[in-house]
C-alpha cells in the first residue's frame, strides 16, 4: 500500500512540475512575444483552412503565436454558412476550432476585413508569415443572357440565405412556383434541392434561419430538376446526397429510363465508389418505374448545358430555361460534353445556379492567377512572395470536403515551419504582431471581436434558439452582432 502511495506521489510531483515547466515556457514565450522576438503568423481567413492551419502551427512549435483575422464578428467560415442545417454532424469539426481558438497563444480577430481594413503588406511588416486561408466567395457564372432575371440565384446565396450570412439575409427568394431547375450535380446541388423538398416539421428543428423557415412555409415549389452537363458516370455528388434525396418522405424520384442507356453495362468497370452511387441511381429508376405516389418529385436530367434563361411575358422574372443537348466524348471520368444542335426548353420559375465557387483577390500585392482563381502557390508558399502562404480554397481551388481542406492546411503548416527552421522566413527580425495591427485598426476606427466576444453572441443564438425549439437561431445582422459583442 505505502508502495502504491509513494509511486502515486511520485507521478503527482512530476505532472506538477511539468505543468510549471510548462506554464514557465509560456510565459516566457509571453514575455519574448512582448519584446517581439518570438515567431508570429498571422492567418487570413477563420473557416476549416484558417483553423486547421493554426491548429498545426500551435503544435509544432511551442513557442509560435498565431492570430486569425476574420472579415465576419463570427468564425467557422462555410461551416456556419454553408454546410446544411439539416447536417449537425457536419459541425461537429467546431469544438476543435474553439479549442485551437481558445489556445493559450491564438487570438481570433473578427470583424477585420484585410485588404479593406489592414493590408496585406501592413499585415507582412508585423507578422513573421501571413497565411491567406479567406475561401472562395465568388461565383462562377452561367455566362448565358437572362442571369438577372429576378428567381434566379447562385447557390452560394441561396444557400446564404437559409443559413444566415449576413450579406444574404434580404434574398427573399419568391418559391411562388411549382418547378425549380437547380444547374450543377455536386453535392451542394443536392443539398439546395433537399431543402427545398424537406418536410418542415424536420427542418424547423435544425439551425435554418427562422425567416427561411417562414418562407419554405409558403413555398409551392413541388418538383426540381437537377440538371448536369455530363452523363450518370460523370455526376459529382456522392452517394450519402443521393440517398438522403431517395429518402425525402413523400417525395418521389422522376429520372428518364433513356439517360441510363448502357449504364449498368459500364457498371463492373467503375471504381467502388462510383459503382455503388450508380446501383442506386439505377435502382432508384426502377421504383420509379414502379409508379409511387408522391407530392413532391425530384430528378437528375443529364448532358444538357444552359444555353439561355427565358423570361416571362413582362420580361422581368424567369420562366423556364433553354438548354443544349449534349453528347460524351471519351469516357469515365475525363469524358467531355459536346453540344449536338438540339436544344429543350425546361419551364421553371425558380433557378439556382450551382455550378462553383470561385476565390477572388484580395489585394494588388498578392499575386492572382484568374485563370483558374486560385492564389498561384507550391504546396502553400505563394509564388515569388516570401513570407506568404496560402490554404484551403484559395490555395487549390473550389472543391473538396472539410477533411481535404485539413490535410492541405497542415501540408502549408508544415511547409512554413520547415521555412522558419531552415529556410526564408528570417525569425531574427523582431515583429511586432497584433499589437501593431491593433494600434492601426484603432485608427482607423475599427474594432476587432475577440473569441470571447464571439462566445457572447453565440450564447445569445442558442437562448433564442431554445426558445423555438432548435439549436440555435443565428443572428443575421452585423451591427447587432457586434452590439451583442460588446455590451
Ligand atoms: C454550400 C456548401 C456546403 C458544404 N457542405 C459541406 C459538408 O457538408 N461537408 C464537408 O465536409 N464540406 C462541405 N463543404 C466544403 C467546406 O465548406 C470547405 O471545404 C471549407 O469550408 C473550405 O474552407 P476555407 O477555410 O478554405 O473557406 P471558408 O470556409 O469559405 O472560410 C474562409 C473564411 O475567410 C473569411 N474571409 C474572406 N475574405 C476575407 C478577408 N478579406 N479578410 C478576412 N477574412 C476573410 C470568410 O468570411 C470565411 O470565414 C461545403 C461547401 C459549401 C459551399
Amino acid at each position: 500500500m505505502r508502495n502504491i502511495k509513494t509511486a502515486f506521489l511520485s507521478i503527482h510531483r512530476l505532472l506538477q512540475a511539468s505543468r510549471r515547466h510548462r506554464a514557465r515556457s509560456l510565459s516566457a514565450c509571453r514575455l519574448f512575444s512582448s519584446y517581439g522576438s518570438s515567431p508570429k503568423v498571422c492567418i487570413v481567413g477563420g473557416g476549416p483552412a484558417g483553423f486547421y492551419t493554426a491548429q498545426h502551427l500551435l503544435k509544432a512549435r511551442g513557442d509560435m503565436f498565431v492570430d486569425i483575422y476574420e472579415r465576419l464578428p463570427v468564425p467557422f467560415g462555410l461551416v456556419r454558412f454553408g454546410v446544411a442545417p439539416d447536417h449537425p454532424e457536419v459541425k461537429n469539426v467546431i469544438n476543435t476550432f474553439t479549442q485551437t481558438a481558445q489556445h493559450e497563444r491564438c487570438s481570433f480577430l473578427g470583424n477585420v476585413s484585410i485588404g479593406t481594413d489592414v493590408s496585406v503588406e501592413e499585415l507582412k511588416k508585423a507578422y513573421h508569415a501571413v497565411v491567406l486561408s479567406y475561401g472562395a466567395e465568388g461565383n462562377r457564372s452561367m455566362g448565358v443572357s437572362g442571369e438577372n432575371l429576378a428567381g434566379v440565384f447562385s447557390a452560394r446565396d441561396f444557400v446564404g440565405w437559409y443559413n444566415g450570412l449576413p450579406i444574404n439575409k434580404e434574398l427573399l427568394p419568391d418559391l411562388n412556383c411549382e418547378t425549380a431547375v437547380v444547374l450543377g450535380q455536386g453535392n451542394v446541388a443536392l443539398d439546395v434541392a433537399r431543402i427545398l423538398l424537406s418536410p418542415l416539421d424536420f427542418l424547423k428543428r435544425t439551425d435554418i434561419t427562422q425567416q427561411a423557415l417562414e418562407s419554405l412555409k409558403a413555398s409551392k415549389v413541388r418538383r426540381i430538376l437537377i440538371v448536369g452537363r455530363r452523363g450518370p458516370l460523370q455526376i459529382a455528388c456522392t452517394i450519402k446526397e443521393v440517398r438522403e434525396m431517395i429518402n425525402l418522405p413523400e417525395t418521389k424520384a422522376d429520372m428518364l429510363p433513356g439517360d441510363f442507356e448502357g449504364i449498368a453495362e459500364a457498371l463492373k468497370d467503375l471504381p467502388r465508389p462510383r459503382k455503388r452511387l450508380t446501383e442506386l441511381m439505377l435502382k432508384t429508376l426502377k421504383v420509379d418505374e414502379g409508379g409511387q405516389k408522391a407530392s413532391n418529385l425530384w430528378g437528375f436530367r443529364f448532358l444538357r448545358s444552359p444555353v439561355k434563361l427565358l423570361p416571362d411575358a413582362d420580361g422581368k422574372r424567369v420562366a423556364g430555361i433553354r438548354l443544349a443537348v449534349n453528347k460524351l466524348e471519351g469516357s469515365g471520368e475525363e469524358a467531355r460534353a459536346v453540344p449536338t444542335g438540339q436544344t429543350q426548353d425546361l419551364e421553371c420559375g425558380l433557378l439556382i445556379s450551382s455550378i462553383g465557387y470561385k476565390s477572388l483577390p484580395i489585394d494588388p500585392s498578392v499575386p492572382f492567377d484568374p485563370h483558374t482563381s486560385v492564389v498561384p502557390n507550391d504546396m502553400g508558399r505563394v509564388s515569388q512572395t516570401a513570407g506568404l502562404y496560402c490554404s484551403g480554397w484559395v490555395k487549390r481551388g473550389p472543391t473538396g470536403v472539410i477533411a481535404t481542406t485539413m490535410n492541405d492546411s497542415f501540408e502549408t503548416a508544415r511547409i512554413l515551419v520547415k521555412d522558419m527552421e531552415s529556410g526564408p522566413l528570417d525569425l531574427s527580425v523582431n515583429k511586432a504582431g497584433s499589437q501593431e495591427i491593433t494600434m492601426l485598426l484603432q485608427t482607423r476606427g475599427v474594432k476587432p471581436v475577440s473569441f470571447s466576444e464571439w462566445e457572447k453572441i453565440n450564447s445569445e443564438e442558442v437562448r433564442r434558439g431554445e426558445a423555438l425549439g432548435k439549436p440555435r437561431e443565428k443572428v443575421l445582422d452585423v451591427e447587432e452582432m457586434l452590439k451583442i459583442a460588446w455590451t
